[in-house]
């Protein structure tokens, strides 16, 4: 669809929120479409849980009101809220260069990459509670720190708060306890996808995440796009995955070309200083649903999974501030001259991604400062 970018929750001028989807620079009105009374509500929840033939055919509804020329709200005019009622949370770290780049900064003494990492997709529950939508500014956090060196942690706002550029997928057909999902119904329980900023606070991670993994460092804010693109308009931008070696367990193993060519870019206060691609992903989305499942636990209309961070090989195509910064030792320079190794209060991020002509919901927040 031309200038198809996904569904999401709006308002105009104080109105109640309602489900609209966005083309091109505006939102076609859902609730008064005729579509039913799903889209009048405040999250896509209820339409999401009604399964993949009524996403389809909404889409298809979609996309012969917008060709009949619907009225459509220009963006400038529309309030954008999160776009579900997030349930469970899960992060993976399913991208082989970032797992290797931090194993070497956290661990620089060991093997970058732990013995599991070629065997499952490893990830955390993270917190769904503190998933904000784009535009939501983000309060500089504060925690306990200690450096290697130092003598005792420290309490106070992390100096070391960064971003993770991720790609993350929305649930919407739910399973039963007890009931993996095998990586083949990957389609039948998945709606789509949205950009992702996991936002972390390094120096709170570093000195927390062992043994149990992160927790603070991440917890007090993921922000979302605003728009998920369905999965169906995104046919056309599946391609090989990058070969996994060794081959892994059969539950694991699914047939077809699962990694999303998407084109991604992180701008930070007005500077693009990452280009990568969800494609090189190591783990695929199939292959992350089934793993979180395999033990039988349930899944739910809304529940959010993130890839974990997107980084290429090359300089300049990895997806937060530690890589690209070695850890604070080479800062970036931004077009104003100035230098960042991690973020400064009141710096702005915007994560974009383009999947050929569909140019996915962006994903921008700015630091406060701490306390405010
Ligand atoms: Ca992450």
């Amino acid at each position: 669809m031309t200038g198809g970018v996904g569904f999401g929750v709006f308002s105009v001028a104080g109105d109640e929120p309602r489900v609209g989807f966005r083309v091109g620079h505006g939102v076609l009105d859902l609730a008064t479409a005729g579509l039913g009374a799903v889209f009048n509500a405040s999250s896509l929840n209820s339409f999401l849980a009604l399964g993949r033939s009524t996403w389809e055919d909404t889409l298809a509804r979609v996309d012969q009101l917008v060709t009949s020329g619907a009225e459509i709200i220009p963006l400038e005019q529309a309030t954008t809220h999160l776009p579900i009622d997030v349930g469970d949370y899960v992060d993976f770290y399913s991208s082989l260069e970032h797992a290797t780049n931090l194993g070497r900064l956290f661990r620089p003494d060991a093997e970058p990459l732990l013995p599991n990492w070629r065997h499952l997709p490893v990830g955390y529950h993270g917190r769904g509670g503190t998933v904000v939508v784009s535009g939501t500014p983000l309060v500089r956090p504060c925690g306990q720190a200690k450096a290697p060196n130092d003598p005792a942690p420290r309490f106070g706002p992390s100096r070391r708060l960064d971003i993770e550029l991720e790609l993350g997928f929305v649930v919407g057909a739910g399973s039963r306890l007890g009931k993996p999902v095998p990586a083949s119904a990957f389609r039948d329980h998945v709606f789509g996808v949205v950009l992702v900023n996991d936002w972390s606070a390094r120096d709170i991670q570093a000195w927390e995440y062992q043994p149990l993994g992160p927790f603070l460092g991440k917890s007090f804010a993921t922000s979302i796009a605003a728009w998920v693109t369905p999965l169906a308009l995104l046919e056309d931008r599946f391609v090989p995955s990058p070969k996994q070696d060794p081959e892994p367990l059969p539950y694991l193993c699914i047939a077809g070309d699962w990694a999303l060519d998407i084109e991604l870019e992180v701008e930070l206060s007005g500077t693009v200083v990452s280009r990568t691609n969800a494609s090189g992903l190591y783990w695929t989305m199939p292959q992350q649903l089934a793993h979180a499942t395999v033990n039988g636990a349930s899944i739910a209309t809304g529940d959010l999974f993130a890839s974990g961070t997107i980084s290429g090989p090359e300089h300049g195509t990895e997806g937060s501030l530690i890589e690209l910064t070695s850890n604070g030792a080479r800062p970036i320079r931004l077009g104003d001259g100035s230098t960042r190794t991690f973020l400064e209060d009141h710096d702005e991020v915007v994560l974009r991604g383009r999947a050929g002509e569909l140019e996915l919901g962006e994903v921008r927040g700015t630091i406060l400062p701490a306390g405010v």
